[in-house]
């Protein structure tokens, strides 16, 4: 027992006599009564450490500004403004290296580089304004040129710069103004070498042109390829595909199997406007108009003139935003070849009372004569667009039925702003977008080309136009499958 607490004793004994020692030391750590000669260094005044060489620290900033003048190839590098080294006598211990002094300046202030700060604000007031540095203003001027020639080819624009366009002899385009749609401001200045400078004019046209600067996704050719199904496997408007590779000029050049194209996606940071007068020529959508014979059996009918196609040209004021049509305004219209109306004769003969259904025809175009179609059916930048765009007839123009059939949705909503869909007995719905007004509602049944709204720009529409959709087995954006409106008049 005794023994027990002996051992006790002289442990406690020990463990005292240990923390006596660590506080002797810590003692004379303390009052430590020599003092030291240090460098104090200062940034903006206020006190960022001590170190014991000062050249050392000069060092190191001299050869970060000569790194940085071989990366932006630049003849000054300007050092964070307001560091201060003053020699010194101090009491205080902790003295720190010269790297991480320089590693502490460098963290509040960087070095700088004389340079352009360039601010895009966006025309959607929601997003946010991006900015660009670079050193050289010229270099995004060009970059900015390649942007607005990957929509108009060089030529056009060089014809528009020095007021040399050729004039349009039947068909063709003058164009009127070439602008780009943001407020872009451009301001002198130091420009933060922490922040990402652009020095390469090909990898800033890419970033405004793509929005990003991700790796370029290629595509390799293979045999039976054409431009136009490469374009379409990767949800690729045509059109679009020669955006991105502007090496081709039309749909129709030649590809060698094992080519490289690209075939990503675009989003450009800025919109590139293009205003022209346009002259084209538009296939006239023939109409078909229905005689009754109470000599032939009802169910028959029989073609008496075969319809055709006629073809107007039509003078218009175009507006291109980035290569696709916003706005169309048709000064004119002149008939080169009349269309000729299809004629059928329908049987009307019912035998014993049996009621059989009377022939509807083919379809009606669901505007008023003269229009433009602003975009077709198909990919347009990796989504389907689901329609005709239909433009040029105006704001308040009548938008008829197409087909007979009962009105299924008539509603302001969404991004299809004012639009009905109408059921047609054979399988097919069609749906009418942007209205400026409706005339029908649900559970309504219209009649092939009667006048059901008004064209107009509500909902997510850059311009005034019918959004015109023609779905199977379903309802337009639910269960039905989107087709072509244009197989309805072909
Ligand atoms: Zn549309």
């Amino acid at each position: 027992m005794i023994k027990v607490i002996k051992t006790g004793l002289l442990y406690v004994f020990a463990v005292a006599l240990a923390i006596g020692i660590v506080m002797v030391v810590n003692f004379a750590d303390r009052y430590q009564i020599k003092p030291k000669e240090v460098y104090k260094v200062y940034l903006d005044g206020k006190s960022i450490g001590n170190i014991n060489d000062k050249e050392e620290l000069e060092k190191y900033i001299n050869d970060e500004q000569k790194e940085l003048k071989e990366k932006y190839l630049v003849d000054k590098v300007y050092i964070p403004t307001g560091v201060d080294i003053q020699k010194c006598t101090t009491y205080e211990k902790q003295v720190l290296t010269a790297k991480q002094v320089h590693n502490l300046i460098k963290e509040e202030k960087p070095f700088t580089v004389k340079g352009y700060k360039i601010t895009i604000k966006p025309s959607d007031e929601n997003e946010e304004k991006i900015t660009i540095n670079v050193l050289d203003k010229e270099m995004f001027d060009r970059a900015l040129r390649s942007v607005v020639e990957a929509f108009v080819s060089s030529e056009q624009v060089k014809n528009y710069e020095n007021d040399t366009q050729p004039e349009i002899k039947d068909t063709g385009s003058i164009i009127e103004e070439i602008y780009i749609n943001q407020d872009i401001t451009i301001k002198q200045g130091y420009i933060s070498t922490d922040e990402q400078i652009f020095t390469d004019e090909k990898l800033l046209t890419k970033f405004l042109l793509f929005g990003d600067l991700d790796e370029d996704e290629y595509y390799t050719v293979k045999e039976g390829d054409t431009i136009d199904s490469i374009a379409y496997d990767h949800k690729l408007a045509t059109a679009e595909f020669l955006v991105v590779n502007p090496e081709f000029t039309s749909a129709n050049n030649l590809l060698s199997v094992g080519q490289q194209v690209k075939v990503g996606l675009i989003a450009p940071i800025v919109d590139v406007v293009v205003e022209s007068h346009t002259v084209l020529d538009q296939e006239s959508q023939y109409k078909t108009t229905t005689e009754y014979d109470p000599s032939m059996n009802a169910g028959t009918q029989t073609v008496v003139v075969e319809g055709q196609n006629g073809i107007d040209r039509l003078t218009t004021k175009l507006k291109t935003v980035n290569g696709e049509t916003t706005n169309v305004v048709i000064v004119s219209t002149e008939v080169i070849t009349p269309s000729v109306d299809k004629v059928v004769k329908v049987g009307t003969k019912v035998y014993g009372g049996s009621r059989a259904p009377i022939m509807s025809g083919s379809w009606a175009w669901p505007t008023i004569a003269q229009y433009y179609i602003s975009s077709y059916f198909g990919y347009r930048w990796g989504k389907v667009h689901e329609a005709l765009d239909i433009a040029g007839s105006g704001e308040g123009s009548p938008i008829f039925a197409a087909g007979a059939g009962t009105v299924v949705t008539s509603q302001n909503k969404g991004s299809l702003g004012n639009h009905i869909t109408i059921k047609h007995d054979n399988g097919y719905y069609t749906l009418y977008a942007h209205m400026s007004s409706r005339l029908v509602s649900v559970g309504q049944t219209v009649e092939k080309g009667q006048q059901i709204g008004t064209m107009g720009h509500t909902g997510f529409a850059t311009g005034t136009h019918l959004h015109f959709g023609l779905y199977y087995n379903g309802m337009p954006y639910r269960d039905g499958t989107p087709m072509d409106p244009m197989i309805l008049y072909r």
